[in-house]
Order: C-alpha cells, then structure tokens, then sequence
C-alpha cells in the first residue's frame, strides 16, 4: 500500500471540482455555450428572415398570376389550373367580411378566423398599400403558420369584395429543420468542446501535477533531487525555477552543516588538550611550576574557544541578517587611527612595527563598529603572520575615482597562490595546526586561528556593497585592500 492517502470517492469530486483543469474547461465551456447560442441566432434569424423573404414573393408572385383571371361565381371559385398548391387557401368574402367560398385544406372555423383576420389587415393596409402582405396564426390542423394576401374583388355589380389568399409560411419546413441542425450542431460542438478541453486541459496540467509529486518527496535530507524537466514552456520554466531553487537550499544546508561540523570539530581539539592537562595535573602533586603551566595552556585554549565562539556568533548573526548595521557617514582613516590605536600593544608583544601610511579622510557609508571590526581582523592577522624581526605592518586609506579604500599590508611570510582562492572561507587555514602564541602564564597571548576571521572580513565588506581582494607572494608579504563606494 503507498503512504499516500487515497482519495475518498466525494473527496475525489471535491479534488477534481476545485481543479484548474475543471474550472478551466467550465469557463471555456460557457464562453463557447455563449458564442454558439449568438451565432445560432444570427443564423436562424438571417436564414427564417430569408426563408420568409422568398414565401413572400412566391405568394405575391403567384397573387398576380390569379389576379389577373380570378373570376367569382356563387357557385364556387374558379381558378386555372396548376397555379394553386395544395397547401394554399383561396378565400372570397363580401364587403362585410362573410366567406362566400373558400378552397384549401383549412377547416371551416380556420377559414373564418383568416378571412375575418384578412379584413381587418386590409383596411389597415389600405393606407400604407406596402403591407400588402399579412400574417396570420391559423395554424390550426396543418400546424404551419399562413400568411395571406388580399385585393379587392368585384363580386356584383358595384359590389366589390375581397379575394385572400393564403400560403404556408414555411412550407417545406425549412424553419424547423433549422432549428434542429443549428441546436443538434451547436450541442454536438459543445460537448466534443468539453471532451476535448478537458482531454486538453489535463494533459496541459500533467507537468503540475509530477511537479507536486516530486515537491512531495523531497525531504529535508534529500534535497539532492531535480525534476529535470526539458519542457520549453511555462511550466518547464517553473520547474527550473523550482530546481534552481533546490539546489540553492541544498548548498545552504549544505553549508550550514559544514559550519556545524568544523565548528564541533574545532572546539573538541581545545576541549580534548583542557581535559587531558588537567587529569594530567591532578593525576599527581606536582611543583608550582608545573601547575603554572599547566594553567597557562588551558588559558590559551579556553582563550582560542572564546574567540570561536565569538567569531562563531558574529557569523550566525550577520547570517540571521540580527547584526544591527548602522548606515552612516565613518571616516575609513578614523577607523584606521582607532585600530592602531587599539592593536600598536599586540604589535608591540609581537615585535612588530605597526605604521600608519597616508591616511587621507576617506568617506563612507556604513556602520562604524563593522568596519573598525573588519581592520582589527586584518591588522591583527597580519601582526599574528608576521611576527618576526624586521617584520611590520602598514595601513593606509586612499581614495580612486568615486571608490575609497583602506589597505593592510605587512612584509611577512605571504600566501601560496593555491590557497588565495580559498582564504575567505569559513574555517579554511593554511596551516592546519594553530598557532597559539605562547604558552607561557606570562607571556603574550595571539589570538587562536579558527579560519573564521578573513570569513567575517569579507561578510562585514560585502555587506557595505564593498569589494575584498589580496595579493601576496611567499616571503614577501600580504596585502588586503578593502574598497567601498565613496559618499
Ligand atoms: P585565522 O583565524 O586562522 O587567522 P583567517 O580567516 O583570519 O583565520 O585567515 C585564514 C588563513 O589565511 C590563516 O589561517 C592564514 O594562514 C592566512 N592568512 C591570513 N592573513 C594572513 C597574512 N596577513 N599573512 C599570511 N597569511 C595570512
């Protein structure tokens, strides 16, 4: 049995009434039940408005023709042969309207009601003679309905009355026919719409649904897999979308477990050398001395693990987008002064020369504590690297174009090129195993190397909009220029 839940009859309904698929088809359905019933209408309206157009002239036609030899006698109507049909009715009334013969297949009472009918439309039609040609309901038993036409007859001397003459309006049932086809057509149309659109409709909404499948089985822990799908249309684009997307989560868990496992990796060395000296130490009484250093080393390593941590909630913080980052006008030959300042002791321990190069006033924006952060990392790099005789470190501001700048250079032992590409990553060290300074209780103490201070750096200046870049040679020196857009 598949984990996934199978859909409950109603519930299956339910899921394919609130399709797109469906509502996509029912929207195209209406709009084409729309455009089908005007252009019936149109049709039938044009095509019965032809189909009485040209009963019309028969009968007018076929009026002419009797009228000329049309003669009443009491004893009946005569009419030549061949002229009339066996639909057609051929009335003759006196003045007053009272039928004095009649021929056709309409019963005596139909006859009646046309000739009365008749009358009435000839006495209005007698002041717009145009209208000569009339309608009538009397359907009756031919269930078809009549329409007539009337002119005045001599029936007695100085006695004139009226012949009428009637004809099926649609006499070959063109009219119903018609309606059949255009309402059969329209239907047939409409429901092999529909069959269609919704065959089309879901094919078109197939991707969506491998799209949700797969979206369905991608786990936190299985973010490595794609829908790789080829299609070059919208949905094919979406999945891309999706991919892309993918694999950018999967390289940011990726990262976030790496920065997990160094940094449970770094603190288990400190931690591991903490443990090891002091059941050393209490192993056995020992001299003041050994005690003392003994002290001395976890101090360093308790020292190396605040600096982690430190580093290491620096960066979880810029990462959380939680670092409070002012954006204000700072002086980089401030924040230049401020470091020398800060740092000239630890360069003095190390017996380095710390010097102050050209330091113009040097304008941007930024938050101030960032950017004296940002220095003291490369200052204080530089003094941990180079330290040495002869050895000195030189900061310097500048200003090129519209972008100001602050560079640290020392003369020291430099950086392979093989590991330059490398140097801003997190926990990434040239030389694995880190230098602590002295272990001596009196002695100066360097900061530990996590590898995380050049990763902070370089935080620190893309979130100013600025630009990082190094140039070193082995045993001559570094140098880290740091450029910003000026204000
Ligand atoms: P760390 O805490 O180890 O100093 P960083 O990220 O600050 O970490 O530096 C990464 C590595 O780059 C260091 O381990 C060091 O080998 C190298 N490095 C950084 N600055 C200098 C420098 N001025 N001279 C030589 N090597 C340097």
């Amino acid at each position: 049995m598949s984990a996934q839940k199978r859909l409950t009859f109603p519930g299956r309904i339910g899921s394919i009434l609130h399709s797109i698929r469906f509502r996509l088809v029912l929207w195209f359905s209406v709009i084409l039940a729309l455009v089908l019933i005007a252009f019936s209408a149109f049709i039938y309206i044009n095509q019965s408005r032809d189909i009485l157009g040209e009963s019309e002239f028969r009968l007018e036609r076929k009026m002419a023709a009797l009228e000329l030899t049309l003669t009443f006698s009491p004893s009946g109507i005569l009419v030549p042969p061949g002229v009339l049909q066996d639909t057609d009715v051929l009335v003759f009334t006196d003045p007053t309207g009272q039928v004095l013969a009649s021929n056709g297949p309409l019963p005596a009472q139909e006859t009646l009601s046309l000739a009365a009918h008749a009358k009435l439309e000839y006495e209005q039609d007698r002041n717009s003679p145009d209208s000569a040609i009339s309608w009538t309901q009397g359907s009756g038993s031919l269930h078809t309905n009549y329409m007539f036409v009337s002119v005045p007859l001599q029936i007695g001397l100085g006695q004139s009355g009226l012949a009428i003459l009637g004809s099926p309006a649609d006499p070959y049932g063109l009219e119903s026919r018609l309606q059949l086809e255009l309402a059969g057509g329209s239907l047939a149309t409409l429901v092999i719409a529909l069959l269609g659109g919704y065959w089309l409709a879901d094919r078109a909404m197939r991707p969506v649904h491998t799209i949700t499948q797969a979206a369905r089985t991608i786990g936190e822990t299985d973010l490595s897999r794609r829908l790789n799908m080829k299609s070059r249309d919208e949905l094919g684009e979406l999945a891309n979308t999706f991919d892309g997307m993918l694999g950018r989560l999967q390289a940011a868990f990726e990262r976030q477990r790496q920065f997990v496992a160094d940094a449970s990796h770094e603190l288990r060395t400190p931690l591991t050398i903490v443990n090891l000296e002091t059941s050393r130490t209490l192993a056995s009484p020992h001299k003041p001395a050994e005690y003392q250093h003994a002290l001395a080393t976890i101090r360093s390593e308790n020292d190396f693990m605040t600096s982690l941590v430190n580093d290491l909630l620096t960066l979880a913080r810029m990462d959380a987008g939680q670092a409070a980052r002012q954006n204000l006008p700072v002086d980089l030959s401030d924040v230049a002064i401020d470091t020398i300042e800060r740092l000239s002791s630890l360069a003095a321990r190390n017996g380095v020369r710390l010097e102050a190069g050209d330091l113009p006033e040097v304008l941007i924006l930024g938050d101030r504590q960032h950017l004296v952060q940002m220095v003291s990392n490369l200052v204080e790099n530089a003094i941990k690297y180079a330290s040495g005789q002869d050895k000195k470190v030189s900061i310097e501001t500048g200003l090129t174009e519209d972008a100001g700048w602050v560079r640290v250079s020392d003369n020291g032992p430099g950086i392979a090129p093989e590991h330059l590409p490398h140097l801003f990553d997190r926990f990434y060290r040239i030389d694995q195993a880190r230098m602590r300074g002295s272990d001596d209780a009196a002695g100066p103490q360097a900061p530990g190397g996590s590898g995380l201070g050049l990763s902070i750096v370089q935080w620190i200046v893309q979130s100013h909009g600025g630009e990082i870049k190094v140039e070193s040679q082995v045993g001559t020196g570094s140098t880290f220029v740091a450029s910003f857009k000026a204000v």
